[in-house]
């Protein structure tokens, strides 16, 4: 196949049927590349075989794998600090070890990054979780870098100021971010552009993703995901600002929330078609 360009649009989709009628329905949008998301639930027994045949036979491109885990809830913010990520002590360890086969299977696929949401890193250092927490992603960064991986944070939870602290206390070379700029908006912890000033030297993937601020009068709540370009992240000046600090990777579209349209639900892994091919043609004229 064509080598992928620079800032390729790529999609965030997720495996849980077939690969081969996933990666069709993918590529229907004009999409060859995409980060493949595996959720807790899906077996990996024979996963690596199947998808590394599908992605050959279809011509397609793994850019990240992107876990979630089962119990993972994000219903509100103190929902996503009590099951999110590695934070929850009851799940950490299993998580963990989830996490190795889940490199794995990325590696099997040629993924250069391993991504997922870490949980809230505790923004005081002194916090008892804080140093179980590096120490873990010093353990997951290793696993990958034996593979030749990044491990790659989404951004949200925490303020950009912490994520940055928190990986230069990790000092791991290939611990990177999946800068997701919705994602700041819907957690309310700052600015999407100068987050992504904050975190430039190690952002290593996007999800073009697009959002609105939390309602101020229900603490607690998250922002509500928008179709790109309907959000208050100003995807226009996020496409520059990208380009200024010379990210030359894959644009990802990621659209979390299902369509009430029930033809356009889930199919392949994809929640909402008609906003992909929206985002798709809106990217196109943005990247020039
Ligand atoms: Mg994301």
């Amino acid at each position: 196949m064509q080598p992928l360009r620079e800032m390729e649009i790529g999609l965030m989709f997720w495996g849980e049927g077939d690969p081969v009628a996933s990666l069709r329905e993918v590529k229907s949008l004009g999409i060859r590349c995409g980060h493949l998301g595996i959720a807790g639930g899906v077996p990996l027994e024979g996963a690596a075989e199947r998808w590394k045949a599908a992605l050959q036979q279809e011509e397609f491109v793994v850019t990240s794998l992107v876990g979630s885990f089962n119990g993972e809830n994000y219903a509100d913010i103190p929902t996503v600090r009590q099951t999110v990520g590695y934070l929850p002590r009851s799940t950490r360890q299993e998580r963990e070890e989830r996490t190795y086969r889940l490199i794995e299977l990325g590696a099997a696929l040629g993924a250069p990054n391993y991504c997922c949401h870490a949980g809230y890193i505790p923004e005081d250092p002194s916090d008892e979780d804080y140093p179980a927490l590096v120490e873990l992603c010093r353990r997951i960064s290793d696993y990958a870098a034996r593979f030749g991986m990044n491990f790659a944070l989404e951004t949200g939870q925490e303020p950009p100021l912490v994520l940055r602290d928190f990986i230069q206390a990790v000092d791991r070379p290939n611990l990177k971010i999946n800068f997701d700029p919705a994602n700041i908006i819907l957690y309310g912890v700052g600015d999407p552009i100068e987050a992504l000033d904050i975190l430039a030297p190690w952002v290593v993937s996007v999800h073009c993703k697009d959002g609105i601020w939390p309602p101020k009068d229900k603490p607690g709540a998250l922002g509500t995901e928008k179709p790109l370009g309907q959000g208050e992240v100003g995807i226009e000046r996020f496409i520059a600002k990208l380009k200024q600090i010379g990210y030359k990777g894959p644009l990802t579209i990621e659209r979390e929330v299902e369509s009430a349209d029930q033809a356009e639900r889930h199919v392949g892994g994809i929640p909402h078609r008609q906003d992909v091919r929206d985002a798709v043609a809106l990217l196109e004229r943005l990247r020039g």
